[in-house]
């Protein structure tokens, strides 16, 4: 055929595909302009799966009876004018496209009245026909009934999967989107029935609750947003204590704009990271608020999508907002008010820095506590920066470094200075968690993943260093198919991964087949092929992602993160039961690592709860 210019009709029905692919698409896309009119509620009715009719009615300002039809033309926006650089846009909508595309599809009736009018109007617009408008009574806001979706496009018709599959689609995403707009009162109704009714009083929490039919609301915590920072997030997250097999629990937004986006959800898992089982994945809505110049909102046809300048800030704000929202509601935590903790985190630095100077005088008692700093510069002569270039302890990231008080300091010890830890002597283990132990000073409370994770990693990297790696062959070799950003990561660090103790060999095509894996990972558990294919994929997917998002590539090296993910993945969980004996062999063991007070990633492996921070609580002096 020759080239030719599509007639209008069927040009608009080609662009209709980009935004309307579904029912959702289209209730995404009418709550979207709900919104942007500044709709305090939003009512979505379903029928037949959105086949029958989907219907959006909110109290928002409403569009003037003589602007009606227009904004059923293509491009025709209230949103953005010749001015608009494109570069910060405020609104959810800008492109002008959706109900020209939901037009060209079905059957659609608008019925507005704006809040500076007397009277409505309504406008129907049938498969792309010339839009019809009549007076109409109607309170202030706008109602868009759509029917008949995809009547005239009998291939979107065949790929619609059945109503109430279709009615999910849609019921998860009003639930998402009324998460993140907690200060929005949304309610669905399905085939009649109201299927989600939020309360839209500003409480992430209780929009949480409500949307997934949370009892007990003291499990969850609202995110409260730091306003100076350029950068920060509200939302709300469950306590560790609910979690579930797939990530369809994790809710992301920009600036209020529900995204996909599989790196800022991952953010949330890292935040999480030592509280939750293996494999298990947290309940969170997390809306991140940035400059609108930071990020492009119009790289997407139904802008799920959007494009950060420095999407490593949005990540590890993320992060840390969650990790220290769990720090601040663990156990000890909630016990212990400032005051103790500062107390805590200064006492434990005494331990330490008594320990060591006892190492060095034996003879010397007491009368060094209260003087730690002096006798850690005094013995080494280095200043604490110097480790910087070491390669034995992972460079905390710097946006962990400004969490201050939430965190025991990982720089007790200064230059090639050995921590040595108090003898301890082990009492049990708490809330499958922790490991209690005691000395003279007070209770310490051990972290049974961080600590561990520490262990393996220093035993892991001895071992590579000795070019003593072990390995263990599988039963039978695993033939494993890579995604292509898998690839990438697996063929930047091929050789780390030998040195490591993996023996994989490349297997045609994306594949490789995995012949031995480390001994490390086949300790905690015996290894199957399964188990080993799950512990590669899981750790090239644990490598790749922060590379990419902490802006600091060069701060932890790739064969440190590889050290680090394999540590993580052979060391006991939050949750695991442990037997005194492997709490005892946990503690002997952290107390033979060169930095036992942190984890790989730079968590404290533990806390003391000083014999006088107890006294003082209880009243004792
Ligand atoms: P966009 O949202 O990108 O501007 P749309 O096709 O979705 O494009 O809508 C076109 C215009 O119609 C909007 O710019 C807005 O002025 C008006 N409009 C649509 N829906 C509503 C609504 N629910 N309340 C008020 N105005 C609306
Ligand atoms: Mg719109």
């Amino acid at each position: 055929m020759p080239i030719k210019v599509m007639p209008d009709a069927l040009a608009s029905r080609v662009a209709a595909g980009e935004v309307v692919e579904r029912p959702a698409s289209v209730v995404k896309e009418l709550i979207d302009n709900s919104l942007d009119a500044g709709a305090s509620r939003i009512d979505v009715e379903l029928e037949h799966g959105g086949r029958n009719l989907i219907r959006v009615i909110d109290d928002g300002h409403g569009i003037q009876a003589d602007e009606l039809a227009l904004a059923f033309e293509r491009f025709a926006t209230s949103k953005v004018d010749e001015s608009s650089d494109l570069v910060a846009i405020p609104t959810l909508g800008f492109r002008g496209e959706a109900l020209p595309s939901i037009a060209a599809v079905s059957d659609i009736t608008a019925v507005s009245r704006h809040v500076e009018a007397q009277d409505g109007a309504e406008c129907n617009v049938a498969f792309g026909s010339t839009p019809q408008v009549i007076a109409a009574g109607a309170p202030t806001g706008t109602s868009v009934s759509v029917r008949q979706l995809f009547r005239n496009v009998p291939a979107r018709l065949k790929f619609l999967s059945s109503p109430t599959a279709e009615s999910a689609r849609v019921s998860t995403l009003v639930g998402q989107m009324s998460l993140i707009r907690s200060d929005v009162k949304f309610r669905l109704t399905v085939d009649g029935v109201v299927r989600l009714n939020t309360p839209g009083d500003f409480d992430h929490a209780a929009a949480l609750a409500s949307v997934y039919r949370v009892r007990d609301i003291s499990t969850l915590i609202n995110l409260t947003p730091d306003r100076d920072a350029a950068f920060n997030v509200s939302g709300a997250i469950a306590l560790p204590s609910s979690h579930f097999g797939r990530r369809s629990h994790i809710t992301i937004a920009v600036n209020g704009r529900l995204v996909h986006s599989y790196r800022l959800g991952y953010a949330v898992e890292r935040g999480f990271q030592g509280y939750l089982p293996d494999r298990r994945f947290p309940m969170a809505v997390i809306n991140v608020i940035v400059p609108l110049d930071d990020v492009d909102v119009n790289v997407h046809p139904q802008k799920t999508e959007v494009r950060f300048r420095r999407e490593g800030l949005a990540f590890s704000v993320i992060e840390n907002t969650v990790r220290s929202v769990l720090a601040s509601h663990a156990p000890v935590r909630q016990f212990s008010e400032e005051r103790v903790a500062s107390s805590l985190t200064t006492s434990l630095e005494g331990a330490f820095a008594r320990r060591r100077s006892l190492d060095v005088m034996p003879q010397i008692d007491e009368s060094e506590e209260g003087s730690a700093g002096d006798s850690v510069g005094g013995d080494s002569g280095q200043p604490a920066e110097s480790r910087s270039g070491d390669a034995e302890a992972p460079p905390r990231r710097t946006t962990e470094r400004k969490a201050g008080s939430q965190r025991t300091s990982n720089n007790t010890a200064s230059a090639g200075h050995r921590e040595v830890l108090p003898q301890l002597r082990v009492l049990g283990q708490a809330q499958q968690t922790y490991i209690v132990a005691e000395d003279p000073s007070g209770v310490f409370l051990i972290d049974q993943h961080a600590a561990h994770e520490r262990i393996k990693f220093e035993e892991i990297r001895a071992k590579q260093s000795a070019k003593s790696s072990e390995s263990q062959l599988l039963l039978d070799p695993r033939v494993v198919e890579l995604s292509p950003q898998r690839q990438v990561v697996f063929s930047e660090g091929s050789q780390w991964f030998k040195d490591a103790g993996w023996d994989i060999e490349p297997f045609g095509g994306n594949s490789l087949m995995i012949r031995a894996v480390p001994q490390v990972l086949a300790a905690k558990a015996a290894i199957d092929a399964n188990g080993a294919e799950k512990a590669l994929l899981h750790i090239l997917d644990d490598i790749s992602l922060p590379d990419s998002q902490s802006g600091l590539p060069d701060q932890m090296p790739w064969s440190e993160r590889l050290l680090a993910t394999m540590a993580c993945h052979a060391a006991v969980r939050a949750g695991d039961t442990l037997t005194i004996e492997s709490c005892e062999e946990i503690v002997r063991l952290l107390q033979d690592c060169e930095h036992p007070q942190a984890c790989p990633h730079g968590r404290p492996t533990m806390l003391l709860l000083t014999g006088e921070a107890l006294e003082r609580e209880f009243g004792r002096r």
